[in-house]
């Protein structure tokens, strides 16, 4: 490499490198951010499942695809915050790393299920902390979870004494598409309870499909349906 090229290299990270968020440990500069939640660090009481180890597994499949250079490569000018691929991983539906303003979110869920062989015993604990309202309890002691209400924070299942609410299944939510800036959207839900390989998979189909984009626009096409159909279709194969 000659003196000229090192030098328009150096000039197209020279925005992003003001920015410490870009500038990892070892000082090399990066084009993606994944952000988590500080669940695991204080002892959070919502934590479903630590966020950092994902976070990290989903790290290091982009950097498995040479991510960072070959975004480098593809983008001609200087490379620009809005430029790079932003996404966050929480520890539950609580969503504190914002994963619903990023381009690739993953939000740790838990879902729960009557077990009518188990008896309720009214003590209404799961009712105090359902913030969503999503528990009847009947005066037969019948059990009813509103599916459409609940937002699978598994809370419910850890208050009951008696099992009557359990915990049926772990998994992720991915959201995909949001942002903020001049147009703000929140991001679209692809799908719910996904498992860990769902999560890398998609991840890795959305990174190809950004790094083979024509056009400004990179990470338009993640809130299209169209991208959202051809995906769950790649991902129910799992
Ligand atoms: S997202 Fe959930 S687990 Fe993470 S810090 Fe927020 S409330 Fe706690
Ligand atoms: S999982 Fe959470 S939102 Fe769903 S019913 Fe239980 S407490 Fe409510
Ligand atoms: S926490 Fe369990 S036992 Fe108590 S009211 Fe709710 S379902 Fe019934």
């Amino acid at each position: 490499m000659n003196q000229s090229q090192t030098i328009q290299q150096e000039d197209k990270l020279s925005v992003l490198r003001k920015y410490e968020k870009y500038v990892t440990a070892d000082g090399k500069t990066t084009l993606f951010i994944i952000k988590s939640c500080r669940g695991e660090e204080v002892n959070c009481p919502n934590l479903l499942n630590k966020p950092r180890p994902l976070a990290q597994r989903m790290h290091d499949r982009l950097n498995e695809i040479s991510f960072n250079q070959r975004l480098y490569d593809k983008i001609p000018a200087k490379i620009l915050p809005h430029m790079t691929f932003k996404l966050a991983v929480a520890g539950c539906p609580n969503s504190c790393s914002m994963p619903q303003i990023k381009d690739f979110g993953v939000i740790t869920q838990e879902s729960v299920v009557v077990d009518p062989a188990s008896e309720c015993s009214m003590c209404m604990k799961c009712l105090k902390v359902c913030r969503e309202g999503a528990i009847v309890i009947k005066e037969d002691r019948t059990v009813i979870i509103d599916q459409e209400e609940c937002v699978n924070c598994g809370l419910c299942a850890r208050v009951c004494p008696t099992g009557s609410i359990k915990i049926d299944r772990t998994g992720y939510a991915i959201v995909l598409g949001g942002k903020v800036g001049r147009h703000p959207r929140f991001a679209a839900q692809l799908m719910e309870l996904a498992t860990e390989e769902q999560v890398l998979k998609a991840l890795e189909i959305c990174a190809e499909r950004i790094l083979g984009e024509k056009g400004r626009n990179l990470y338009g096409f993640l809130a299209k349906e169209p991208f959202h159909e051809e995906l769950r279709e790649a991902l129910k194969k799992l």
